[in-house]
């Protein structure tokens, strides 16, 4: 009799779970998830570390509002911090990295198991690779590529390579024109070459850790997934079928291709060019050149983000900044202390007497030659990013990224500003 009744309830209690979960189990998760958010937040807060902290408090936010017992008293407390003086060490990065994702990957898993689309789309957006999510979409993950459509993940693990609609086996002879180039579908990206499948793979590789990377640093702000077409990459072999492409695809590029001192170009209309050489001309890898035109290429996707009215220094400090991480091999690396791993090219531009007033940076165009403006960019976006244990680190995500509306970063202006990078950056130099 016990027998039977537990078989009864074994399964009226697993069948319906498995097919409709209980409809609020994810409005009663977003409280809990909140309070260990904000309780992240205030441990941070207490190192001093107001960028990490405002990052958990904005999590909390987001998933229950700002008019919270919770959000108010956060504000309360984070108005009466004082900021410390210097940027963030590896270390700080690595205790907030073991903290994070242990929370992260802990909730992702509870979300895994809500059959619940906005569920869904937190678990990933803590933890890109959770499994059970991945699976239930017909994911696959392809070492160096991401998470693809199985049936696609089939296909480039024969070896093939897309054409038109159909997948062929690769053949150099045919490739020959940037209009007979095949395609390499990554997670975020299609890489559209000429040159031998294995670079092609290198180069989506490439594309796909600085994906990881901009997400890590920016805190999941990156395109919505899965939705549309992925912006295209095309690696071409030679600069003349380069230009072809650009003339053909964005015409309004041309000029700037055949100057010999473009690396590569990234286009408003989601396309990048490069050939193999062009990053080399310019003497640098083709890696860096990637993470450049890569990240243009992913900040035009950004829901809410308008790159095109966007004042040049946040769109090209953000690309350069993304440029100093090239070094790093990990996609899963814990994001950046950059002056301390940056290459020599960047960090060269970091000196202090370089540092102007800035007037003129809040334009939509060039400020002085490219190259000034590039360095005082990056060191703009470095320090809104890093400076003070973080302290201005939401208005960059906000202004140079147009989270939340965009507007304007209050200590943007004049010759304060000069004045407080120059302090950063000789706190970094000791
Ligand atoms: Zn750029």
């Amino acid at each position: 009799m016990k027998t039977v009744r537990r078989g009864i309830l074994g399964l009226l209690l697993i069948a319906p779970l498995a097919a409709e979960p209980l409809p609020d189990a994810w409005t009663s998760l977003k409280p809990a998830w909140a309070a260990a958010h904000l309780k992240l937040a205030h441990e941070l807060l207490k190192g001093g570390a107001i960028g990490f902290s405002d990052t958990q408090a904005g999590l909390a936010r987001q998933l229950e509002g700002a008019q919270t017992d919770g959000a108010k008293e956060y504000l309360e407390r984070r108005g009466k911090v004082k900021p410390p003086d210097k940027g963030w060490e590896e270390a700080d990065w690595k205790g907030y990295e073991t903290k994070r994702l242990t929370l992260y990957r802990k909730e992702a898993k509870e979300a895994a198991e809500l059959l619940d689309k906005e569920a869904e789309t937190w678990a990933l957006r803590l933890d890109p690779d959770q499994a059970k999510v991945r699976k239930r979409r017909g994911e696959e993950k392809i070492p160096g590529l991401g998470w693809l459509p199985s049936e696609t993940a089939a296909n480039l693990r024969k070896g093939l390579v897309r054409f038109g609609d159909a997948w062929v086996k690769p053949d150099p002879a045919k490739s020959v024109s940037w209009e007979k180039a095949y395609g390499i579908p990554t997670e975020h990206f299609l890489v559209m070459s000429t040159l031998p499948r294995e670079r092609a793979l290198e180069i989506a590789s490439d594309l796909e850790a600085l994906y990881r990377i901009w997400e890590e640093i920016l805190e999941g702000i990156g395109p919505a997934r899965g939705e549309g077409e992925n912006p295209k990459v095309w690696a071409l072999q030679t600069a003349a079928d380069l230009q072809a492409c650009v003339a053909a695809i964005y015409p309004a590029g041309v000029e700037t291709v055949r100057d010999p001192g473009t690396p590569g170009l990234a286009a408003t209309n989601r396309n990048a060019f490069f050939d193999e050489q062009g990053p080399q001309r310019f003497g640098h890898s083709i890696r860096i050149g990637l993470f450049h035109e890569g990240s243009h290429l992913i900040h035009f996707d950004v829901p809410g983000s308008d790159v095109r009215s966007a004042p040049v220094w946040a769109v090209e400090g953000t690309a350069v900044l993304m440029e100093t991480l090239e070094t790093v091999k990990s996609p899963d690396w814990n994001a950046a202390a950059p002056p301390f791993r940056a290459t020599a090219r960047a960090f060269a531009a970091v000196v202090p007497e370089a540092v102007p007033a800035l007037p003129g940076m809040d334009k939509p165009v060039f400020y002085q030659d490219n190259q000034t403006h590039y360095a005082q960019a990056f060191l703009l976006a470095h320090w809104l990013l890093y400076g003070h244990g973080g302290l201005h680190r939401a208005d960059f995500l906000r202004y140079a990224l147009g989270i939340g509306g965009g507007g304007e970063i209050p200590p943007c202006k004049g010759e304060a500003l000069a004045g407080e990078i120059q302090r950063y950056l000789k706190s970094l130099k000791r």
